[in-house]
């Protein structure tokens, strides 16, 4: 499970790299003959004013930064070999407000001007497709063309003169980059939004949430959501790439300072995290108030800010967890500095480098990189937490059948502890226990109660005729033909070898010699049939008292019934004597 999973990450992650390699390779057959610059810093000049001043030749990549800026391009573009049609192709994508002018010799603000940009409803844009550009003919072996191009994001110009067929197989190459980058992207949404459902680890949950929100932000400011924005409202869409962006670093903050939390960092530093937090809602306010740039640069320099300080924040962590915190602290430097160098980069701080910088390959990168790190993050702990989950569920059963066993060994205990092992009947020690109590509350209540004491008659002889085991059965048979004459609120045992005892509650003398009589003649004419075959007939002498409303111990009254007994067995045997009385029968 583990391996299979890495493996995953792994081939996600070298799928998209080739995709990130390739992309740049599109570039060829480039038309551009020259390229000069001129900066507009007030953005006022129009196509006359332009004309005749003196452009700065540069390398048609420019890095500008959140500015209001206006930038004039000349481009000369040579004819294609192959019909005279052209695609002026310009990155990046989310550029407010593109204009083309196309040269001659008539008076400049006459010229054929074509629009596009996210200013521009979808339909007014001279190329539908999603990355900008125009459509022109040179039919000259050489052409010269304007371009005014406004963006109030980072405007990392890449312009380029492609045949069609050329700038087509580049849109293919970088469409496929954008699959594979959304693709990854999607799956890791999928899989914190499941983790999510199945573990309920607020984490996972506020992972799954900046993930949509930064998918959400890269389809706004590549410019996917154009074609979706009503025509009369095509601010629509630079106002939902505004909010994204500041989304993006709010949701990163707030799932890291869920992850933190685990770790104990310093409270102080998390209090911070959360002044972070109440920065986005002023800058929402300003956006709302018309100062957009200001709110987009604030954002970009919060970001930065907020990520170094995520990196403090997880050096202040104390406590180990899963995943470890080498592993937090070394993602939460590679993210910072993958965040700086693209900020940097946004304000033109950042030496570009020479063809691989673009936009979109920034968002690219870091969306990639930073939910691969973070999804193993919280693979790492999602693998922990099931092994406690399971650990604890194992310590959970085995103590539950340990408690288990041990009040089964209890009951045995305690059954064996009153139970005569030989009979099943009460023991002597419960049988006293048990007449204790039934004597209490009949002296209590007034209740007549009747002792009642037996004991076979010449038992030895049975033992004798027919061995021990012999006299085992009688002594089980005999108990149980008096048990089932006796009722179940009788308390009967064997209190000694061949002699057994009986209570009988509720029962006056008159009551309980009847009952005797009945034991009596019961045994008397019991057959036992005996395992080793053959039939024994034993009679059994029986002493009665009775409590008669005295407040007599239990010992004293055993003593009478003793006595009884005695004067049975001097009777004859095979009789009942009362206590005091003569002989009954
Ligand atoms: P009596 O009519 O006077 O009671 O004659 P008795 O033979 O029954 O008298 P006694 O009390 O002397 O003998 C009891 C015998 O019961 C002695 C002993 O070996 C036997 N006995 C006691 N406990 C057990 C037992 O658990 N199993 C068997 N088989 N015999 C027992
Ligand atoms: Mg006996
Ligand atoms: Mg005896």
């Amino acid at each position: 499970m583990a391996r299979s999973c890495s493996m995953k990450h792994f081939f996600a992650v070298l799928v998209v790299l080739a995709g990130l390699f390739s992309a740049p390779l599109a570039a060829a057959g480039d038309l551009i003959a020259s390229s000069a610059i001129l900066e507009d810093s007030g953005g006022n000049l129009t196509i006359a004013d332009v004309v005749g001043r003196k452009f700065i030749p540069f390398n048609r990549k420019v890095s500008k930064g959140y500015t209001d800026s206006v930038h004039w391009v000349r481009l000369r573009v040579r004819a294609p070999a192959h019909g005279n049609e052209v695609v002026l192709h310009i990155g990046s994508s989310f550029l407010d407000d593109v204009r083309l002018y196309e040269a001659s010799d008539s008076n400049p603000l006459e010229w054929v001007t074509r629009v596009t940009g996210d200013k521009y409803a979808y339909s007014q844009r001279d190329r539908v497709a999603i990355a900008l550009g125009f459509v022109v003919n040179v039919t000259a072996p050489e052409q010269t063309f304007y371009l005014r191009i406004k963006t109030t994001s980072e405007s990392l110009l890449n312009i380029e003169a492609l045949e069609p067929h050329e700038a087509l197989r580049k849109e293919q190459k970088s469409g496929l980059l954008r699959d594979v980058f959304m693709g990854l992207m999607l799956w890791a949404l999928v899989w914190a939004i499941d983790h999510y459902i199945v573990d309920r680890q607020p984490t996972i949950g506020l992972f799954g949430l900046y993930q949509a929100v930064y998918i959400l932000y890269g389809l706004s400011i590549t410019g996917y959501f154009a074609p979706f924005v009503p025509d009369g409202f095509p601010q629509m869409a630079d106002w939902l790439a505004n909010i994204l962006t500041c989304g993006v670093p709010f949701m990163f903050i707030l799932f890291s300072r869920a992850l933190f939390r685990l770790y104990g960092p310093a409270p102080s530093l998390m209090r911070g995290l959360n002044l972070f937090l109440l920065i986005f809602p002023v800058q929402f306010a300003a956006m709302a108030a018309g100062h957009t740039l200001a709110a987009i640069g604030i954002n970009a320099l919060l970001s930065l800010a907020a990520v170094w300080y995520c990196v403090v924040v997880a050096f202040s962590a104390r406590i180990e967890q899963a995943p470890s915190l080498r592993f937090l602290r070394a993602t939460y430097i590679v993210l910072a500095l993958f965040a700086t160098e693209s900020i940097l980069a946004g304000f033109g701080w950042w030496p570009t480098w020479d063809a691989s910088v673009s936009g979109e390959w920034e968002l690219i990168t870091q969306g990639v990189v930073s939910s691969v790190l973070i999804c193993s993050m919280l693979y790492a702990r999602l693998r922990q937490l099931r092994r406690d989950a399971q650990d604890s569920a194992v310590a959970l059963a085995l103590s539950q059948k340990t408690l288990e066993l041990e009040r089964a060994y209890k009951e045995e205990a305690e059954i064996h502890a009153r139970t005569d092992y030989l009979t099943g009947l009460f023991n002597r020690r419960y049988f006293v226990e048990l007449v204790r109590r039934e004597l209490a509350r009949a002296i209590r209540s007034k209740e007549p109660l009747s002792l009642l004491m037996m004991d076979i008659d010449h038992f030895k002889a049975v033992n004798d005729m027919w061995g021990h085991s012999g006299g085992d059965m009688v002594l089980r048979k005999v108990g149980q033909l008096i048990r089932d004459v006796l009722r179940e609120v009788d308390v009967f045992g064997r209190i000694g070898g061949e002699e057994f005892a009986a209570v009988l509650v509720g029962a006056d003398i008159e009551r309980a010699l009847e009952i005797a009589q009945r034991l009596r003649t019961v045994v008397a004419d019991a057959e036992i049939a005996l395992a080793q075959g053959g039939q024994v007939r034993v009679t059994v002498s029986l002493g009665l008292t009775e409590l008669m409303g005295r407040d007599i111990d239990l010992d004293s009254l055993l003593h009478e019934a003793d006595e009884a007994l005695y004067k049975a067995k001097r009777s004859g045997r095979n009789c009942v004597v009362v206590a005091d009385d003569g002989v009954s029968a």
